[in-house]
């Protein structure tokens, strides 16, 4: 027996722990000064009460012999991917019912999509990132190029010149920088892609936040993205899931190569490993997409969306050059004063009582930023708000 040793090639991934840590050693020192958390990633407001009810009827669903659901289908219940199909369709996004698959979020299938790849594909993946795609790539021994996301470029790397990839991937809006790429940018990725042979993984799961027109809401409102492109979205920052667990897939009929179809092949990984996301889960999912479900999460959404504001504009005021903010939970700000990213977290943290998250954990290219999230309540993120400008005016 051997083990996959690829995994001794991971970077122990301190970031959160150090965070956590940190601020705990802090708190105990200073028992009496209040901590304000900008720093987590995961939503603070419950699910929406469509939702909440739609729960409750499919565990009903479940005591009576009539309505009892064992096995679902592998690709998820066809009442959802309906629902899926709607939502798509209002973006001008038309699919067929055979292209989406219900999964239990965004990161499973993101690791899981690697199993119809090759290991011997070249990856691209851009810097400072989400860490589970570099993180995946690894684990399998894959050859990893990156592409830098810089102040310059706004942190939306373009296609590079006289590089050949073979799997690209993409997250706008993105975790962490808060940058979003417009269609006409998407476009230049799409032709790349196309021109290279290549596949974009494209990770769509802060698309809820986006509304300015010119900013895409799905790799699919792009020309020529069906030929080259898969699409990872999730109701976790969309609707209150991370703890409830449903996302879903996009792949394309025309995604072949060689003889092979990507969704041919996606569904025989999906029927072999997986057995389908819980029946009452996709009920409630399923309520997400109702006109209700959708004006209930527009108002939760509307406080995430508030809190991201009065970030940026106390970053505008300032003077503070930052990105997101405005179709992102996410504010990526350069660290003021050229301080290093722990530096201005131990900086912030002493003298404002308030956490984020060091840019530096995100990748070689987010030394010197910091990321503050809008996932807190409307109370904290005021009040942090206020205790950055009092700190950081003069
Ligand atoms: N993709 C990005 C960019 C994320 O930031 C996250 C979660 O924070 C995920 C995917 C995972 O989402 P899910 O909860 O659907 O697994």
């Amino acid at each position: 027996m051997n083990f996959n040793l690829n995994f001794n090639n991971l970077q122990q991934n301190y970031l959160f722990a150090e965070v956590a840590m940190r601020t705990s050693a802090y708190i105990k020192a200073n028992p009496r000064k209040k901590v304000v958390k900008l720093g987590v990633g995961d939503v603070t407001l419950p699910l929406a009460p469509a939702v909440i009810e739609a729960l409750h009827a499919a565990v009903d669903d479940m005591s009576k012999k009539e309505t009892f659901q064992g096995y679902g289908p592998y690709e998820g219940y066809e009442f959802l991917r309906e629902s899926i199909r709607g939502y798509y369709r209002s973006v001008g996004v038309e699919l067929d019912l055979s292209e989406i698959f219900v999964s239990d979020g965004a990161k499973s299938d993101l690791g899981n999509i690697l199993d119809i790849f090759s290991k011997d594909n070249t990856v691209l993946i851009p810097d400072p990132v989400y860490p589970v795609y570099v993180d995946t790539n690894v684990m399998a021994g894959r050859n990893i190029i990156f592409a830098d996301a810089t102040e310059q470029n706004g942190f939306l790397p373009m296609p590079p010149e006289g590089v050949h990839a073979d799997i690209i991937y993409i997250c706008s809006p993105n975790n962490p920088t808060g940058a979003a790429y417009t269609k006409a940018q998407l476009k230049e990725w799409v032709d790349y892609a196309n021109r290279e042979g290549a596949v974009i993984l494209y990770d769509a799961a802060y698309e809820c936040f986006v509304s300015d027109g010119s900013l895409a809401r799905s790799i699919f409102q792009i020309e020529g993205a069906r030929t080259c492109a898969i699409e990872f979205c999730s109701l976790s920052k969309m609707a209150g899931f991370t703890g409830t667990r449903c996302g879903y897939t996009v792949v394309p009929a025309e995604l072949k190569k060689d003889g092979a179809e990507a969704n041919k092949l996606w569904l025989r990984r999906q029927s072999t490993k997986f057995n389908g996301v819980p029946y009452i889960v996709q009920r409630g999912a399923a309520a997400v997409f109702t006109e209700r479900g959708q004006r209930e999460i527009a108002e939760n959404l509307q406080v995430y969306k508030s809190n991201a504001q009065l970030i940026a504009a106390a970053m505008d005021s300032l003077g503070i050059w930052y990105t997101g903010g405005k179709n992102s939970p996410y504010i990526w700000l350069k660290c003021p004063r050229g301080m290093g990213s722990w530096e201005f977290f131990d900086y912030l943290l002493n003298n404002a009582q308030v956490v984020g998250t060091p840019g530096a954990g995100f990748g070689k290219n987010g030394e010197g930023f910091f990321r503050l999230t809008a996932f807190g309540s409307e109370q904290t993120t005021a009040e942090a708000v206020e205790r950055l400008k009092n700190l950081l005016k003069n």
